[in-house]
């Protein structure tokens, strides 16, 4: 029989790199997470540049309040937030933020730029971050309001990450559904994304542009002629409602877009949801044909668990088999008055 190995601590920059790693998978979970910092920030354009798939350069530029420079130092500090104070407020947060890991753990994995500027100072303040730590002292330069953060070679120190990571395309693509799946939930935010190098844009958004026309920015005209609206209203008892749109029963989804659903406007994978919804839609749609479906549930936030996954995709909430059954119940009769209005249009 051997002895035991001795127990020790791990090194904090360890510590920090399998933290790192958990959160950020691949670039999109960057981009996710600095998208709902400039959501949060209270921007109303987010302009995304990449380049190999995110691994080279993602580069995020925002219109919102801006950091203050006294708070550079800690900026990528890990748990180092401006939005949750007591674990009691995580029962009413608002904002996507809360945990102060995203920018750290970023910084750790990758080398990060931030140029950012309050409407309060006459000029922007440039920095750079690495494994957390502010790299010399913020420099002034010429900038507008807001913020850019710019991560480049991410992974460069997580080999076996970079190499499991192999197609800059796949990555690109990832991060285009991402945007577009956020561009068709944020109301009033604008959103660009373009690869590095092109003139053309591979994704725009305009912010005054209602659903319909984010479906058909991010989908095409295909996809957003075919809407209906679904609106569920305020389920009895449960502090439940939701609302969204939906394809009619004269779409045919060639892409096979998995369904769009944010709760309490994050975005989440909801199996159950799916099931139920791709369920009720079954009973109207030839065989293999999928819809498209885009929905916004609001749960009362302390309702809500959202602290159960490192990415936040899954969020966890009470009630859920009753939310499920009345979200898909109305869908059930959205479909049979379209099923009825179609079949009178053929018959007449
Ligand atoms: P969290 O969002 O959980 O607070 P982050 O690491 O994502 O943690 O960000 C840390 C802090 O940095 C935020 O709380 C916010 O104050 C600030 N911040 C990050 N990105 C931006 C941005 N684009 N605009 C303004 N402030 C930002
Ligand atoms: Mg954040």
């Amino acid at each position: 029989m051997s002895a035991p190995l001795k127990i020790k601590p791990l090194a904090e920059s360890v510590v920090n790199k399998i933290a790192a790693g958990e959160i950020i998978v691949a670039p999109v979970n960057a981009l996710k997470e600095m998208m709902e910092n400039s959501i949060d920030a209270g921007a109303t354009t987010i302009d995304i540049l990449v380049k190999e798939g995110g691994l080279k350069i993602l580069q995020i530029t925002d219109n919102g309040s801006g950091i203050d420079k006294s708070d550079l130092p800690i900026l990528c500090q890990r748990f180092t937030t401006s939005k949750l104070k007591t674990f009691e407020d995580l029962s009413s947060i608002q904002t996507y933020g809360f945990r102060g890991e995203a920018l750290a753990s970023i910084s750790h994995i990758a080398r990060v730029t931030v140029t950012t500027k309050t409407k309060n100072e006459a000029c922007a303040w440039k920095v750079s971050y690495s494994a957390g730590k502010m790299m010399g002292e913020p420099k002034p330069i010429a900038g507008r309001d807001g913020t850019i953060i710019l991560v480049e070679d991410l992974f460069y120190n997580v080999q076996s990450r970079l190499r499991s990571l192999r197609s800059p395309s796949d990555e690109l693509a990832k991060i285009l559904d991402c945007v577009g799946r956020y561009a068709i939930n944020s109301k009033n935010v604008g959103f660009s994304c373009k690869k590095f190098g092109e003139s053309q844009f591979a994704l725009t958004v305009r912010n005054e542009a209602d659903v319909r026309e984010r479906v058909q920015a991010v989908f095409g005209r295909g996809t957003a002629s075919n809407l209906i609206e679904l609106e569920v209203p305020e389920i009895q008892g449960l502090g439940a409602s939701a609302s969204g749109q939906v394809s009619t029963l004269n779409f045919i989804n060639k892409k096979s877009i998995s369904p769009i659903f944010f709760i309490n406007n994050r975005l989440v994978t909801c199996d159950p949801l799916r099931r139920a919804l791709y369920q009720t839609y079954s009973s109207h749609l030839a065989k293999g044909n999928r819809p498209f479906i885009y929905l916004n549930v609001t749960i009362r936030p302390e309702l809500v668990d959202v602290n159960v996954h490192p990415t936040k995709r899954e969020v966890r909430f009470l009630h859920d088999e009753e939310i499920i059954e009345q979200i898909a119940s109305q869908l059930a009769d959205v479909l049979s008055n379209c099923d009825t209005s179609r079949s009178f249009k053929t018959t007449s």
